[in-house]
């Protein structure tokens, strides 16, 4: 079976870890705020929090931002579950915002226009999550304006997309949002098993966020509330919080794959480019590239139109299986879950994204993917649409 993403570990990055099972801590220890200033320093923002999952980290940068009862988050209708849950989990609500066709990203005309409309009826989220979907950044600058004039704040999930760029710079670098989170989980850019990372240029929101990892508690005395001079009080918990912490042994592995994250990417983007060519003369629509972006290509997705190669979509996921090839499907509207539609989501909420769903795939796309192999993805495409 050739797997759509599958992680790339190297000796060296089974030497760090085991160092670590050498050492005297295997959580806690040094190696998860080398990480954090790695990654901060890597990305070009001020502060960084590891935690246990992007999930988490998702969970606590909407705590950071107080979101709670009573407040709306949007996200795109295209993204996996978590992306979503986040707002759950804090007791708000949550409402998704239609995708630009093309691109897959977040749509800034509906969203402007949701907005507007949001903004009569006195509803306007609290916070947005814009997903740079397959690791290409959305339209930042437009989501930032939009956040000025709307008064939201902005937590860009980028799951997908470190070592990806915008306008330049590496995503993460918050210049158009509040807080960034990562995910390295072992099919993104680079693994620490489970993990992700929240990174922010707010001094107070990577305090907030910190405290909400480790069941909120501080044990910084200049952080703590007044109590009597002559008990021992080396730590206080000061709000609800959670165990969401990355252990040093995963961040140790984080660490040497992140040595390694560019030489990634470079191979990614060689893949998509052998891909982009083949398919230039192929009936099939790749996800169209934004100039100011450049992809991490977590994902190489294409969409298959019946009515521009005479396949269903169906047809040609079944076939990819049957000749060995794990294509996936990234992703199900979120709203068209099960769970969501009991919260009253019904199917047509989000025209593009339900086309979206009916025609796209995700090919294999990671490093370790041999020329053999991706020219073997290919002749079973052409295969595909002959027979
Ligand atoms: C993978 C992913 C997540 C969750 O990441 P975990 O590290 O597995 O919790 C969240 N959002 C998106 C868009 C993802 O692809």
């Amino acid at each position: 079976m050739i797997p759509y993403g599958r992680q790339s570990i190297s000796d060296t990055d089974i030497e760090h870890v085991v160092s670590v099972l050498r050492s005297d801590f295997l959580t806690q220890g040094p190696l998860v705020p080398a990480f954090e200033r790695s990654v901060a320093g890597h990305v070009g923002a001020e502060f960084a929090i590891a935690a246990n999952s992007a999930t988490s980290a998702l969970h606590i940068a909407c705590l950071a931002l107080d979101v709670g009862p009573g407040d709306t988050v949007w996200t795109t209708a295209i993204t996996f579950v978590a992306s979503a849950n986040c707002a759950l989990y804090c007791g708000a609500n949550i409402d998704f915002v239609d995708i630009n066709p093309l691109t897959g990203n977040m749509c800034i005309e509906r969203l402007r226009a949701k907005l507007e409309k949001a903004n009569k009826e006195g509803k306007l989220p609290k916070v947005v999550i814009p997903v740079h979907l397959c690791g290409q950044s959305c339209d930042m600058a437009s989501i930032s304006e939009l956040a000025g004039q709307f008064g939201f704040r902005v937590i860009e999930d980028a799951s997908h997309a470190i070592g990806g760029k915008y306008e330049g710079s590496f995503v993460g670098n918050c210049k158009y949002s509040d807080i960034t989170v990562f995910s390295f989980h072992p099919v993104k850019i680079i693994t620490t098993g489970e993990g992700g990372v929240a990174t922010t240029n707010s001094h107070e929101l990577s305090v907030r966020m910190r405290q909400f990892r480790s069941h909120g508690i501080t044990s910084d005395p200049n952080d703590m509330e007044p109590r009597p001079s002559d008990e021992i009080w080396n730590y206080q918990q000061k709000r609800l919080g959670y165990n969401y912490r990355l252990t040093d042994i995963q961040a140790a592995l984080g660490l040497s794959q992140l040595a390694r994250l560019d030489e990634f990417v470079a191979k990614r983007h060689a893949i998509a480019a052998v891909y982009d060519t083949e398919f230039a003369r192929m009936p099939v629509v790749p996800q169209k590239q934004i100039p100011e972006a450049y992809s991490s290509y977590h994902l190489y997705t294409i969409r298959i139109r019946e009515s521009h190669c005479g396949k269903t979509q169906r047809q040609i996921y079944d076939g990819f299986w049957r000749e060995g090839i794990a294509v996936n499907l990234h992703y199900i509207p979120v709203y068209r879950q099960p769970y969501f539609e009991r919260l009253g989501f019904e199917s047509g909420y989000c025209y593009e994204a339900e086309r979206y769903h009916q025609e796209v795939l995700s090919l294999p796309m990671f490093p370790t993917l041999s020329e053999q192999q991706q020219f073997l993805v290919i002749d079973v495409l052409q295969k595909l649409f002959k027979d």
